[in-house]
């Protein structure tokens, strides 16, 4: 099989793997216990906070771990502006191809909660106008999210320049950065950002942990109460090996990121130019440059997305039509339509994502078998 969905999820790395065996039956300790076995849990998971802490620029207790990418993203929307609204602050800023872990959260807060939001539009690359966002900007505002790089299309945003204009304004900036973790600087200095949301599976890292980065300082309600844990701001027995897991992960994943991301941006420009060179009617959705490193996101005209993926698998290429999460009845992406293509065009998106074991082999039986597949389906061979 060659795996073609690294955006969805990636394998988690045998040195990962070999980091995370001793907390499953050795050190198993609670990190919360006051005898040895607790104590050394407690420092496995401290100085794992360290570690991440150190890649992230930021202090240690600025480091909140939860139990996945959608919880970060729950706990700094929802944290944030349920605490703001006791100011009087109701008003949240985000754009309208955000994660569903963002934008169902805001949809409940402004059904549930009283808030109310503003989405700033992108272009046609996907991109949003840091301008545009610092014009939605009200005397009400507690919150601004912008992704760091989508999901679906690759495109990396201007967070920096966006995070310029909101600390002038005095209004927070969250950043669900998620698919960026292993391709992206974190620095949440040059970042700018307050928040920052983080998940280990999309890293080479276990499913099912995550990190919230919050600036110290920052007013957040905790989302789950309890014993106390993360400072009383995520309560639950912390999942140590999965957290100890998650470190190395993104230890490996930032040193290898430059060399990584030359190698992926090498294949994925192989991999689009093969495409559009051999298949007519395909065009390449998101930024052309200011995109993710193994990003490639297309849509091919008259074909629809379903029949493609089905037949991929067929031919052993595990491929998505943008995001793993839009299960059931195939509706067009929230995102491509945002960025103003019809619906009936985006009905034909397909997205592959190129992750550490793929070559240029793969790419090339890809394009090949791409080409026979989207020929066969347009009734044409
Ligand atoms: C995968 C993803 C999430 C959700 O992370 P989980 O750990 O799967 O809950 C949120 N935002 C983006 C951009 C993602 O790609």
């Amino acid at each position: 099989m060659i795996y073609l969905d690294h955006s969805a999820t990636t394998p988690v790395d045998e040195r990962v793997v070999e980091a995370m065996a001793p907390f499953w039956t050795t050190l198993y300790g609670n990190p919360s216990s006051i005898y040895g076995l607790g104590r050394r849990a407690a420092a496995a998971l401290e100085d794992a906070r360290r570690r991440i802490a150190h890649l992230l620029n930021c202090q240690p207790a600025e480091v909140i771990f939860t139990s996945c990418g959608t919880e970060s993203d729950n706990l700094a929307l929802r944290g944030v502006m349920l605490a703001a609204a006791s100011r009087g602050k109701r008003h949240i800023v985000t754009t309208p191809i955000e994660h569903h872990a963002v934008l169902h959260t805001v949809t409940d807060l402004v059904e549930h909660f009283d808030c109310e939001v503003t989405l700033v539009p992108v272009d046609r690359a996907g991109l949003v106008e840091p301008a545009a966002v610092a014009a939605a900007i009200r005397p009400d505002t507690a919150l601004v999210s912008v992704m760091l790089a989508n999901n679906e299309v690759g495109t990396i945003q201007p967070i920096a320049e966006i995070a310029a204009l909101t600390r002038a304004r005095g209004v927070l900036l969250h950043t669900d950065a998620v698919q960026a973790g292993g391709y992206l600087p974190l620095d949440v200095e040059a970042l700018g950002v307050d928040l920052l949301a983080l998940s280990a599976h999309k890293f080479y890292g276990p499913k099912g942990v995550g990190l919230l980065y919050v600036r110290r300082g920052v007013r957040l309600l905790p989302v789950q109460t309890g014993g106390g844990q993360e400072r009383g701001r995520r309560s639950g027995t912390e999942n140590v090996p999965y957290i100890v897991g998650m470190a190395r992960a993104l230890e490996l994943a930032q040193a290898e990121r430059e060399a990584e991301t030359q190698r992926l941006a090498g294949l994925r420009q192989r991999l689009i130019a093969g495409l559009t060179g051999r298949i007519p009617g395909i065009t390449l959705t998101g930024h052309p440059t200011q995109r993710l490193p193994g990003h490639v996101s297309l849509l091919v005209a008259g074909v629809e997305a379903e029949a493609l993926l089905i037949a991929l698998d067929l031919a052993g290429i595990a491929a998505s039509s943008g995001s793993a999460c839009a299960t059931g009845a195939p509706t067009p992406s929230h995102v491509l339509t945002a960025m103003g293509y019809q619906p009936q065009e985006a009905m034909g998106a397909l997205r592959l994502t190129l992750g550490r074991a793929n070559t240029e082999a793969d790419v090339d039986f890809v394009v090949a078998r791409l080409a026979e597949i989207v020929a066969r389906l347009r009734g044409q061979a």
